[in-house]
């Protein structure tokens, strides 16, 4: 028991993969739900099931969380949370020749500002109410940066950076904010990954797939 059942929850990119686990394990835990994604359909259904889970209400607001009007709609119809999941799709991967300054201020955008945004739009409550869990989900490529990912770890180093100085000044008022660095995790982006990786490298997904495989060191991707 984590003691944070009643607690209001918000979960970004919440309709699939790992923000829908984070959802499961909040749900799990009793806490208030409200989660987001863009695409309308799947995010209902993934409410419904996440209700299922627990007798907590759980609301789904569809939203482009990197941009500002997805925000707002968010914040307007939920003003205050108790804990914040940040979360959406990755840059895509790619060779730094082909990145102009549109792909990197859409990649700080997306997975640096978008977070920065939503810590600055929930943090100040938190600490007034003395309780607050902040959850980045970022990349191990961050600890462990991978060529071609550079979009994902220029803009997710720049956003642990500010997480650093920011939670420094939060803890003291009850308020901690994390990020989570996964490793592969088995989820519909890894799959969209080694799609691409096959048709660049001229092979098929699952000779991609289990090249990845064998290099991990539990030798399976993360569930
Ligand atoms: P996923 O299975 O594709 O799920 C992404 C979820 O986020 C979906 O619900 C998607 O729904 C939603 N989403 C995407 N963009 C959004 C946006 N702009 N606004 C609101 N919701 C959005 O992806 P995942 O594997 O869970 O990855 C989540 C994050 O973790 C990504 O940033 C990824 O780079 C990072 N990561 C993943 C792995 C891995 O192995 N899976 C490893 C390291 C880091 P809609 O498309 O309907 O919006």
């Amino acid at each position: 028991d984590f003691e944070i059942a009643g607690r209001k929850a918000l979960v970004c990119g919440a309709s699939a993969g790992l923000g829908f686990a984070c959802a499961q394990a909040l749900a799990k835990e009793g806490a208030e739900l409200v989660i987001a994604a863009r695409t309308e359909a799947p995010l209902q259904e993934a409410a419904a099931r996440l209700a299922a889970l627990s007798k907590a209400p759980v609301s789904w607001v569809a939203a482009d969380v990197t941009t500002a009007e997805g925000r707002a709609r968010i914040f307007a119809a939920h003003p205050d949370f108790d804990i914040v999941v940040t979360n959406a799709g990755g840059p895509p991967p790619g060779d730094f020749r082909d990145w102009d300054r549109e792909a990197w201020l859409r990649a700080l955008d997306a997975n640096m500002l978008s977070p920065i945004e939503i810590i600055r739009q929930t943090v100040d409550g938190m600490m007034a109410r003395g309780f607050g869990r902040i959850i980045n989900i970022t990349s191990s490529a961050v600890k462990s940066p991978v060529d071609g990912l550079g979009l994902s770890t220029g803009a997710r180093s720049g956003l642990t950076g500010f997480v650093a100085g920011r939670a420094r000044t939060t803890v003291g008022r009850g308020v901690t904010i994390n990020n989570i660095l996964p490793g592969t995790f088995d989820t519909a982006r890894l799959a969209g990954n080694f799609a691409a990786q096959a048709r660049r490298e001229n092979a098929s997904v699952d000779e991609v797939r289990e090249k990845r495989l064998v290099k991990h060191p539990a030798h399976r991707f993360g569930r």
